[in-house]
């Protein structure tokens, strides 16, 4: 299988050849297709499959085709993942200008208004402090996200982040794609999914 039968844009084929990806993993091979067709999608994959291209491609596709700032929101566990998450955006969605910005605990937090202000594309972040910019900085908020992606769903519920992630939940538009990834499916897991997917395709790798 190569990148083109999976339906996607010949820019972001162009992008994917530029980063040296040669072929699709098996979670984008498998949910690609899908997630350009307009499904929710639940992902059980590691790190190293390559699921955060698996989510970045389709929503860098539909933000191509409709541009508009604060188009995806991105949780994430930890900082280190959400930078990454953040670089991958970016270097695939470099040819479409897309802007991220990344707000996580621990770092400041006007830097991070200032951040917001500029209308990024995408926002990464932990589930905390992207939470504490929708009650307090002013002008920022989720009323036209169109894609919600939870990564790594396991550790953001082992980690506490459930009533967080429950408050963006109530914030954000019902009507949104949303793909879940997790490296297991646990029984919070499973509870999230149920609040949070609209009829869900499933992929495993
Ligand atoms: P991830 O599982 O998302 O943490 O990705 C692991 C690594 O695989 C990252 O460095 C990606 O840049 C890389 N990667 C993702 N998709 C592909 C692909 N189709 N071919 C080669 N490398 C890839």
């Amino acid at each position: 299988t190569t990148f083109d039968q999976l339906g996607m844009h010949p820019q972001i084929i162009e992008a994917c050849v530029r980063m040296g990806f040669k072929k699709p993993t098996e979670i984008q091979r498998e949910s690609i297709p899908h997630a350009i067709a307009g499904r929710d999608i639940i992902g059980l994959a590691q790190t190293g499959s390559g699921k955060t291209a698996a989510f970045a491609i389709p929503i860098l596709q539909q933000l191509l085709q409709s541009p508009q700032p604060l188009f995806a929101l991105i949780l994430s566990p930890t900082r280190e993942l959400a930078f990454q998450i953040s670089q991958q955006f970016e270097a695939l969605g470099a040819v479409i200008g897309v802007k991220c910005g990344v707000l996580v605990g621990g770092m400041d937090v006007m830097q991070q208004a200032m951040v917001l202000a500029r209308k990024p594309h995408i926002i990464v972040g932990t589930p905390g402090r992207v939470m504490y910019h929708l009650e307090n900085t002013k002008g920022f908020h989720l009323k036209a996200l169109k894609f919600l992606v939870m990564d790594e769903a396991d550790r953001l519920l082992s980690m506490d982040f459930e009533e967080e992630i429950n408050k963006i939940l109530k914030v954000i538009p019902k009507n949104r794609n949303t793909y879940l990834f997790s490296a297991t499916m646990t029984s919070k897991v499973a509870k999230l999914q149920k609040a949070s997917l609209v009829n869900p395709i499933k992929v495993q790798v």
